[in-house]
């Protein structure tokens, strides 16, 4: 059985699908803080009738309870964790430092330690490609320097840099995956991006051309790009899930015990991109007001993944960001929870 903390979430949900469809039982351990256990729901039937799925189950708590985590193990055969429990607002992590350091880094040690007296020594963890900052050169490879510029990217760092230390003294054998800009939703069209708080480009256009929003604000346009807008690297969702499922089988398999991976389509895309795909979408042409820059925006943001191409065999399924953003529309015109 696979622990899977944060798996009622967005990410969490599409990492448990592909986990699950391809055979493996599922614990989720989710606090609902930002999950949903509808999801969680929609998946458990959306597998039920297929052949060969494991079971999935959630354990509603903290992923640092470690009395509930000492229960979890003890009644079941956990043979790795995928760790994706997190808060992840950049911009509430700035306002709200200790929010981030306790959820993201203080209560990862204490799911790391739990791990450790139950022999659990498999870790897929889940990181950011906040960690790296400004960039230096664009694409960013894995061995760029770490100089996060926000609190987010600071807490997950924090945990990077101890991962090599477990696996030194404890035997922790572990992957970290940076994600870049996650977006999309499976095909399914049942599960997606549904935050309390939107703050994420894709959703935020979408529900402005759904009229559920009065306006949409570019946040700059005075960039040294083509457009003047900033550019991203925008990753489907179940793509990043695929890249979980062979992160784990190379932990399970023993021919990985320590090692980092951008994941990205290493395509750039700008602001203005995004607003036309979602115009593709909905037939019609989206007013936008230009706002300032918002603080800590890199111009440019773009991942090289060769590394997860080569080692893994990852092979993104949905590179193209009309492919990317025509299923988020779907996920939010059909989504019923
Ligand atoms: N963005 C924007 N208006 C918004 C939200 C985002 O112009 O209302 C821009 C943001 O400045 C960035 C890009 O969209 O250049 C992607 O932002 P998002 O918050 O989705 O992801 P991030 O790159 O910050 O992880």
């Amino acid at each position: 059985m696979i622990l899977i903390t944060g798996g009622a979430g967005y990410i969490g949900s599409h990492v448990v699908k592909e986990i699950a469809a391809s055979g493996y039982d599922v614990m989720i351990l989710d606090n609902l803080s930002t999950g949903n256990r509808k999801a969680v729901e929609v998946i458990i039937n959306l597998l039920a009738d297929l052949s060969g799925a494991g079971k999935t189950y959630l354990t509603v708590g903290d992923c640092g309870d470690q009395l509930l985590l000492d229960q979890i193990c003890q009644q079941h055969p956990i043979e790795a964790a995928i760790h994706l429990a997190a808060f992840s607002e950049v911009g509430e992590s700035m306002q709200d430092a200790a929010k981030y350091f306790t959820n993201n880094t203080a209560q990862t040690i204490l799911l790391l330690n739990s791990l450790r007296r139950h022999q659990v020594d498999k870790l897929v963890f889940s990181s950011t490609a906040a960690v790296y900052g400004q960039p230096l050169q664009n694409p960013i490879l894995e061995d760029h320097p770490l100089q996060p510029t926000n609190v987010y990217g600071l807490s997950k760092m924090m945990i990077e840099s101890m991962l090599p230390r477990y696996r030194v003294n404890y035997g922790l054998n572990y992957i970290s995956l940076r994600y870049f800009n996650a977006a999309g939703a499976d095909a399914s069209g049942l599960i997606g991006e549904k935050h309390r708080q939107e703050s994420h480009l894709i959703p935020l256009v979408i529900l402005r051309a759904m009229g559920k929003r009065d306006r949409f604000t570019i946040f700059g346009d005075d960039y040294d790009t083509p457009d003047g807008t900033c550019l991203r690297d925008y990753i489907h969702v179940s793509d990043l899930a695929q890249a979980h499922l062979l992160a784990l089988q190379a932990l399970l398999a023993g021919t990985m015990q320590e090692r980092v991976y951008n994941l990205g389509n290493g395509q750039p895309h700008s602001v203005r991109e995004v607003i036309t795909a979602v115009e593709h979408c909905c037939g019609q042409t989206l007013p936008y007001d230009i706002g300032p820059r918002r603080s800590g925006d890199p111009s440019i943001l773009l991942a090289s993944s060769q590394r997860a191409r080569e080692e893994l065999n990852w092979k993104p399924r949905y590179p193209c960001l009309q492919d990317i953003v025509d299923s988020a529309w779907r996920w939010h015109n059909s989504e019923n929870w």
